[in-house]
């Protein structure tokens, strides 16, 4: 694994200036217009001030494969996106559990860079891992299970070598028996603890950020800490929801609600 290095130091500036930004779960679609601008108004506005931009997974609510991008609302993220990389901000791609299919031909029409599915930053002297999620949530078996079957090479290869619209009904049925599954239980699966820590040993790390799990927030532990992203919600919530993660120039990080607002995360402070 490749690590990005950048370089923060701890030299308090008065405006420290943006390094990278972490944004996760927009759940983009064309049924979303409030969400889709609000995410459009990210990239033309904030975005811009980065070095770079990590997409950490299901920013599409579902992607069933590369040759969909000529639709027109793929389309138009799409050259949205291409139009922050033109401006200068490296973007880069974590796949998520919804948009796992996101390809090279998606990339490269977008500008962006696919990584693996954790990446390892540099920041300074501290080590940033960064992941989508959903491979933490072990104690979900019945989707530690599907994740396995739809992560599986030859199994995606079946599945995109269906027509395109037998393609969107498959996902369009998936849909709707997950938000059936999850108004029933009301709770999406959080990440487990084991799985959070073991990955911040492996990798050294000595912050996490993911997100997946819908429950923005700050982790600290005895090791590590851990940023949580929001998921974005603008034309369904009564107020509308979404943000992101700031790396700044004095190593510190900072989160944004969807009006660009800096905000304080609430801080979980987990005792061994
Ligand atoms: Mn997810």
């Amino acid at each position: 694994m490749t690590e990005h290095v950048y370089s923060c130091s701890d030299i308090s500036t008065a405006q420290p200036s943006v390094v990278a930004l972490f944004v996760s779960d927009v759940h983009l679609s064309a049924d979303i217009p409030a969400t889709t601008h609000a995410f459009l108004q990210f990239l033309q506005g904030p975005a811009r001030a980065a070095q770079a931009l990590y997409l950490m997974g299901d920013m599409f609510e579902y992607w069933v494969g590369d040759d969909d991008i000529n639709d027109p609302y793929h389309q138009s993220i799409c050259a949205a996106l291409h139009d922050c990389t033109n401006a200068g901000v490296r973007l880069y791609w974590i796949h998520g559990n919804r948009d796992f299919l996101v390809g090279a031909e998606f990339a490269d029409r977008c500008g962006l860079q696919l990584l693996p599915e954790t990446q390892s930053l540099r920041a300074g002297d501290k080590t940033i891992v960064i992941t989508h999620g959903d491979a933490e949530c072990t104690g979900d078996l019945a989707y530690m299970q599907f994740r396995k079957q739809v992560r599986n090479s030859q199994w995606q290869q079946q599945f995109l070598s269906q027509p395109l619209e037998k393609r969107r009904d498959i996902a369009k049925q998936m849909r709707a028996q997950s938000q059936q599954k999850q108004s029933a239980a009301m709770v999406l699966s959080d990440v487990d603890e084991d799985a959070v820590s073991s990955l911040a040993e492996a990798h050294q790390a000595d912050i996490l950020i993911h997100g997946h799990t819908h429950r923005p927030a700050l982790h600290q532990y005895a090791d590590f800490s851990r940023y949580v992203l929001p998921d974005w919600d603008c034309d369904h919530a009564t107020s509308p929801r979404g943000g992101w993660l700031a790396l700044l120039s004095d190593g510190s990080l900072q989160a944004y609600d969807v009006h660009g607002e800096a905000i304080q995360l609430p801080v979980n402070r987990h005792t061994a």
